[in-house]
């Protein structure tokens, strides 16, 4: 991969920006990391330039509404596609076993059979397990299970052909058990619900989120020279970035990044 493109960085009720998810781009591909919780996810690729004909490859992480729900919209979109004979080849979805029957019954109770009728022909489905390893547009991906206690959740770790590390925990904070997968990550993608110094304010332990000053002191601990930021409450996004840059500088001394919607990043 060779770019981030930073499609949503809200948490489940942001309503300001888009619910958090990514792209990668690996010369004209693109990689799609959850789908946020509706068709917002159409206008988040739209204005990244990210055109549907050009991601095969999906990996879902859980059935929570802000991650699955824009999945039903790529379906149909791509099925669309597909349809009109505008979509060259298969679209790849790489999900926990779980997901497969969710987004499957998510989507068939939603849109019409002429979209659904590509599952398992032309829109297939491919189980990751836990530390289970796939090669994916020329890169090596480890999917691990975070261990959530909410709800079944997959991250990722990729080593990239470039040389690049990059380890996504998915939406919850980091836990110990999976060091092997974040240990020489020289990027780490973490969440961070709000900054410490507004935890009484929007309560993110109770909600098992972390805040900025964890995820920094985290990245530090582990000498991860690059940390982005995201699943963040919505309050006050027009200067999100400079306070929670403000308050993770004083935690952490790499790269810290904290994208609005819609930025690119380049590894
Ligand atoms: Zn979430």
């Amino acid at each position: 991969m060779e770019k981030l493109f930073v499609l949503g960085t809200g948490n489940a009720q942001a309503v300001h920006c888009y619910n958090t998810c990514f792209a990668m781009k690996k010369e004209d591909e693109y990689f799609l990391t959850d789908a946020g919780g509706g068709n917002g996810i159409l206008l988040a690729l739209e204005k990244q330039q990210i055109p549907l004909e050009k991601i095969h490859h999906v990996f879902v992480t859980h059935a929570h509404n802000d991650h699955i729900l824009g999945m039903v919209w790529i379906v149909r979109m791509i099925a669309t596609a597909m349809n009109k004979g505008s979509y060259e080849g298969d679209l790849h979805i790489y999900c926990h076993r779980e997901l497969v029957d969710t987004i499957k019954t998510l989507s068939c109770l939603t849109i019409g059979k002429k979209f659904t009728a590509h599952f398992d022909r032309r829109i297939l489905f491919h189980v990751v397990e836990d530390g289970g390893q796939k090669e994916i547009l020329g890169d090596r991906f480890t999917f691990f299970d975070i261990g959530s206690t909410k709800e079944k959740q997959f991250g990722c770790s990729i080593h990239m052909d470039n040389g690049v590390h990059l380890a996504f925990p998915g939406d919850e904070p980091y836990r110990e058990a999976l060091l092997p997968y974040v240990r020489s990550a020289r990027w780490l993608l973490h969440e961070a619900f709000c900054l410490y110094s507004q935890r009484e304010k929007f309560k993110p332990y109770e909600k098992h989120h972390s805040t900025v000053m964890d995820a920094c002191k985290l990245a530090e601990e582990l000498g991860i020279p690059n940390l982005v930021l995201w699943h963040t409450e919505d309050r006050d996004l027009a200067h999100r970035k400079e306070n929670y840059t403000a308050e993770g500088r004083e935690y952490y001394h790499g790269n810290l990044f904290v994208p609005d919607d819609g930025e690119v990043i380049t590894f």
